[in-house]
């Protein structure tokens, strides 16, 4: 199994608040992988680090062995990576259509003003965007609300959408930041079932998740921080079993 990425000793500090300090791990292609532990460990920040929201303090990610800490979010998005937020990043008075297709724009050259300027390059462009978003909105089955104001969505759907939106880019590598936060336990299940649906369409995954019957029931291999500290990695089983981990959690 080929690397995809691998993280090197990232540190990141806020001001005296370390959110993440010295881990180090690889993600390997066609996996998904969980990134778990208690409130404020650090999971948000260090996929905040990895999709280039923000720069490591000190170390190194490596992504197809080519060095990405540095770049900007729009490159590491090109270059095949693509993640949910947490804090739902919707549009509400845009249709689920429009959200999906400016989440792309975004992270486009050309971007929003050429799209909106009707350059002739965008108009191709648009076209293609267009399609992609389309057939994303059609894997997540929200096809029939394609139209539909994405303010007037609930939850379930809203978190589809964000879905749909990352990847509409064509991600090689997804980041999902609680993407089964606030659902129900059926639209919870249907969540674990599209996200191996999505791996078995070739793109690996990394999920941060709290409901630990989903992350047991998905992942391949499970990394645990604690305090922005590695404490564990290891198999769903191995994690289950681990003495460090169940301190974690019982301390929360
Ligand atoms: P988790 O996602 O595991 O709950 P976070 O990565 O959101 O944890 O937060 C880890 C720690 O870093 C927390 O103490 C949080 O308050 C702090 N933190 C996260 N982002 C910022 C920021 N932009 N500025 C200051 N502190 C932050
Ligand atoms: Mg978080």
């Amino acid at each position: 199994m080929r690397n995809l990425l691998e993280a090197h000793g990232l540190t990141k500090s806020f001001g005296g608040v370390v959110a993440n300090r010295d881990v180090s791990f690889t993600l390997e292609e066609g996996l998904i992988v969980g990134l778990i532990g208690p409130n404020g460990a650090g999971k948000s920040t260090m996929f905040n680090m990895l999709s280039a929201v923000f720069p490591p303090t000190t170390g190194e990610i490596k992504y197809k062995g080519q060095r990405i800490e540095k770049m900007s979010s729009y490159k590491v998005c090109e270059l095949g990576i693509s993640r949910t937020f947490q804090n739902l990043q919707v549009f509400k008075n845009m249709s689920v259509l429009e959200n999906v297709m400016v989440g792309h724009h975004s992270r486009t050259k050309s971007g929003m003003l050429a799209a909106a300027l009707r350059f002739p390059s965008a108009k191709k462009e648009e076209k293609i965007i267009l399609e992609a978003a389309m057939e994303q909105i059609k894997f997540v089955g929200l096809e029939d609300l394609y139209d539909v104001n994405a303010g007037s969505l609930p939850l379930g759907k809203l978190r589809l959408l964000e879905l749909a939106r990352a990847l509409a880019t064509k991600p090689e590598l997804l980041l999902l930041d609680e993407i089964a936060a606030g659902l129900n336990h059926i639209e919870t299940l249907e969540m674990s079932e599209l996200i191996k649906r999505i791996r078995n369409k070739g793109i690996s995954i990394f999920v941060v998740e709290h409901d630990m019957d989903l992350v047991m029931g998905i992942c391949d291999k499970i990394i645990v921080l604690d305090q922005g500290m590695k404490i564990a990695e290891g198999t769903p089983k191995e994690i289950q079993n681990n003495e460090k981990v169940i301190a974690a959690y019982l301390g929360e």
